[in-house]
């Protein structure tokens, strides 16, 4: 039997949404019901499909048309295209997934010379209705089948307007509109070289595979790539019997949503025009008046609606958004679905069906999801006053900043000390900027994708961070946008989750969630409904996971934010950063160290500003596992650069003058050099070859432990080796550290875990062995993701990562969403070979993607003991790890 296309609406059902799109499952849905649904059938996505693969529409599918249209004339008792009592259909579209307006309909086809007759007798007698209506169908068509611009149809109404003297389109009678046919349809030979299509069967198929191609229109393909639709799933269409909005004071359309979709709050909500058609309310020709006044205008439908509307939500057990038409005095339902709504909606509306008993507490947690959550964590713009954006780059770390513009870290930090709010623009960041990213209210840079530095380490503060404003030209005391010069002082806004950056002061809001995470708004004691949906719905996620979550956090603040936000550990703690600063010069010291005496005192000199740095950190974890990783970047990495380097020392020779220590460290700088120095001396290849350096590090844990257990604190360090990929490399380390750690807690009664990070891909497929030396592994999916691939992690994302995202090599960075396929796999079999040795072995992950929501049901699924993420998105991940468990 040949592959049914065609499904009439009384077919289908809702369960049949991939088949027949959310819309035609809808009206199927709705039809079964025994909703007021104008007959109709679905064109099925299969059917799309294979036209836009074969470029023609498949075999079987007219005759299946034709039947269908038999049985949809027969049901109306009206032919299309009758040239006495005519049936007229829309052609619209409708996918899987709602891309709102992102696709094309046809409205009116089966009207032509003949049938506008019929129609206007229909119509009792309304030539202008039937004119109007055969001017909407041939301006529709010939923009949208036949690609005719559709300024020139614009233009020629506004010409009959001016030559009538009359500015509404109202004013135009059926004469006016009878030679505006006579006009569009000589437009629509002069573009397309022949006439309009007469025959109403030939503006059917011409209309369903414009829409079948709309699916590749460039608004529709860039829709999709934002909202991470697959590409290729195809539309359905839905051909449906018209209705008339516009026949009069007793006719008009409508939009509705059973709750208020911004908000979440109850009661219904929508638009209603009188005497208009759907297109006019989107087109916002006339001001719709509120859903409510339709009770004075006309209340046998008013009510009819709010009984539907209230059969819906019983049905569907969700917010549904609804368009109607009221054909004079008779109500239609023309759409439903589900309805899109903000953040604050989605967790309001939940539990509000909770409340109410008509879901239950799993249900709504799948009806959130972590990313709504982080949108209420941002502080947003209020942005009434429409100001107009400067420019626009990435955003890369949500929020939004206002700040005086500063482009030098160390001025950043001066003016933040005052008090004055700074926001930081550079090029694009590195390591020497940290202490001015944290004095920053935000931080901005010309360069950089969404992993560069400054994105990468704004999102591990929970900082505001626009990237990649390419337009901006960063100098060392002001920039440029175009012809305008910001200099220093300048106050400037920018927008972490849209990328715009504004010049001047934008207003502020504060984020209630943050406020009731970080325990300022008790939720038994708040009022506000948001905060006690987010509490009720948060509380069930912490119930249902099974995924523990850490923070990765390198100070005693992060440690003690990320714990008010329910970290229950310290994942990874970066230990460079704390190389840094006022203590760059004992890293000099080590590092050009000639002698052992010289690195010794270097190292000892370290030791006690490592140890009060583990006990803070410790202090604040007490009780909670606290993950120290050693150090891992290269050594050149604290130096100044060799350009830098080298400019010095060649103006001190041109001016005859000893460059002294400068020359001595370009030597170093210039010894140490590596051509990929990601691939170089770094993470347990530095502890091996610099004597003395993890033994610092470990010693210094071990004595912070110590301290702090003989005050009778429960400190729980674990020690993790960076960058190994063979077991031997930790066992070397391993041996150092285990007896340092026995000398140092002698009797304190502190246990010190040995792990290792996995983060190369030989050690994620030598797993069996290392696991032998390993207490526990934690996934370092960021140097994974790079060398699995191959990506240097800091480059490829501005160099060539929009056209794999374009050729859809993937759908989202492998740096922002774990590659289930590839490095998943590495993963995988690490998990699997690491239990298998030592079936205790405690797993967790520690790279960006613990943060990720996609990924967190990953790592659910992979069967990892925790995830670690930033402070920020602790929240996110505990809410991620409960609906992963459901
Ligand atoms: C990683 O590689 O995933 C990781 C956590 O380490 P880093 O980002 O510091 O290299
Ligand atoms: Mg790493």
């Amino acid at each position: 039997m040949a592959e049914t296309f065609v499904y009439d609406f009384a077919d289908g059902n809702r369960d049949l949404k991939d088949l027949l799109g959310g819309k035609g499952a809808n009206l199927a849905e709705m039809t079964n019901l025994g909703l007021p649904v104008p007959p109709g059938f679905t064109i099925t996505t299969t059917a799309c499909r294979r036209y836009l693969a074969d470029g023609h529409r498949p075999d079987g599918l007219d005759t299946q048309i034709a039947e269908h249209l038999a049985s949809l004339e027969a049901a109306m008792g009206r032919r299309l295209g009758d040239a006495t009592d005519p049936l007229l259909v829309s052609v619209r579209s409708g996918a899987v997934h709602s891309m709102p307006g992102m696709m094309e309909t046809v409205l009116n086809v089966g009207l032509n010379d003949d049938s506008v007759t019929g129609l206007s007798a229909q119509a009792g007698g309304n030539d202008r209705f039937a004119w109007d209506s055969y001017r909407r169908l041939i301006q529709m068509f010939g923009k949208t089948v036949c690609d005719v611009p559709g300024e020139d149809f614009e233009e020629a109404i506004a010409e009959a307007k001016r030559a009538k003297g009359v500015r509404d389109d109202l004013a135009l009678d059926a004469d006016d509109l009878r030679g505006l046919v006579t006009k569009f349809k000589k437009i629509f030979v002069k573009h397309t070289g022949h006439d309009f299509p007469q025959d109403p069967r030939e503006q059917l198929d011409l209309a369903i595979e414009a829409v079948f191609r709309s699916w590749n229109a460039e608004r529709a393909v860039l829709y999709r790539r934002q909202e991470r639709i697959p590409a290729d799933l195809g539309t359905a269409v839905n051909i449906c019997s018209m209705v008339f909005g516009n026949l009069g004071a007793d006719s008009g359309t409508g939009v509705a949503f059973t709750r208020d979709p911004a908000t979440g709050e109850p009661g219904v909500y929508g638009d209603y025009l009188a005497n208009a058609q759907g297109e006019d309310v989107v087109a916002g020709i006339r001001n719709t008046v509120p859903l409510q006044d339709l009770e004075q205008l006309d209340k046998k439908s008013f009510d009819e609606l709010m009984g539907i509307m209230s059969t819906l939500e019983e049905h569907y057990r969700d917010l549904c958004d609804i368009e109607f038409t009221i054909e004079r005095g008779k109500l239609w339902m023309l759409q439903t679905r589900v309805g899109k709504r903000t953040a604050a909606a989605a967790f309001r509306i939940a539990a509000g069906l909770v409340a109410e008993g008509r879901i239950d507490l799993d249900e709504a947690l799948r009806r959130v999801s972590g990313a709504q959550l982080a949108q209420l964590m941002f502080p947003r713009f209020d942005l009434s006053s429409e100001p107009t954006p400067l420019t626009r780059g990435v955003g890369a770390s949500p929020g939004a900043a206002v700040g005086q513009a500063v482009f030098d870290s160390r001025r950043a930090v001066e003016l933040a000390a005052d008090g004055v709010p700074v926001i930081l623009v550079r090029r694009e960041t590195n390591p020497d900027d940290l202490a001015g990213m944290i004095a920053a209210q935000g931080i901005l840079t010309s360069r950089g994708g969404k992993t560069s530095h400054a994105a990468v380490v704004a999102r591990g503060m929970g900082k505001t961070c626009v990237c990649g404003a390419d337009e901006l030209e960063v100098g060392r005391d002001a920039f440029t946008v175009g012809g305008t010069r910001i200099e220093e002082g300048q106050v400037v806004s920018i927008d972490g989750t849209t990328g715009r950056v504004y010049l001047g002061p934008v207003p502020v809001r504060p984020s209630e969630v943050v406020r009731y995470f970080e325990g300022e708004l008790a939720a038994e004691y708040s009022d506000d409904p948001l905060v006690a949906a987010v509490h009720l719905i948060m509380s069930h996620a912490d119930a249902q996971r099974r995924l523990r979550v850490r923070t990765n956090a390198d100070t005693g603040a992060d440690a003690a934010r990320a714990r008010r936000f329910g970290a229950e550990g310290i994942g990874l703690c970066r230990t460079e950063h704390m190389f840094l600063g006022d203590r760059r010069e004992l890293v000099e010291r080590l590092i050009l160290a000639a002698t052992d005496t010289e690195r010794a005192d270097a190292l000892a000199a370290l030791l006690p500003l490592q140890r009060a740095d583990f006990v803070e950190i410790l202090r604040e974890m007490d009780g909670l596992p606290v993950t120290v990783r050693l150090i891992d970047p290269p050594l050149h990495e604290f130096l100044p650069s060799l350009e830098d380097l080298a400019v010095q020392v060649a103006v001190a020779h041109e001016r005859g003058e000893d460059a002294g220590r400068t020359e001595e460290m370009l030597a170093a700088v210039r010894r140490m050099h590596e051509q990929n120095p990601m691939l170089g001396l770094r993470g347990v290849r530095l502890g091996l070859v610099i004597p003395g350096l993890f033994a610092m590090q470990v010693r210094a844990i071990a004595e912070a432990a110590a301290t702090l257990a003989r005050e009778g604190r429960d400190p729980r360090p674990e020690i993790m080796v960076p960058l190994v990929g063979a077991v031997q490399e930790l066992e070397t380390v391993r041996a150092e550290a285990e007896k340092i750690i026995a000398e140092v807690i002698g009797d304190a009664g502190v246990t010190v875990l040995i792990g290792t990070m996995i983060e190369v891909p030989r050690a994620a497929l030598t797993a069996g062995q290392i696991a032998e030396a390993a207490e526990f592994f934690s996934f370092g999916t960021n140097d994974l993701t790079q060398m699995a691939w191959g990506f240097s992690r800091d480059d490829v994302e501005g160099a060539f990562f929009w056209k794999y995202l374009e050729l859809g090599i993937f759908g989202i960075s492998p740096f922002e969403s774990l590659d289930r396929d590839g490095v998943g796999r590495l993963v995988r079999i690490a998990v699997q070979e690491g239990r298998a040795a030592r079936p205790d072995l405690k797993l967790g992950v520690c790279g960006e993607h613990g943060g990720d929501p996609e990924s967190v049901h990953f790592f659910h699924e992979a069967g990892l003991d925790y995830v670690s993420c930033s402070p920020f998105r602790v929240p996110v991940a505990r809410l991620e790890a409960g609906r992963a468990a459901l």
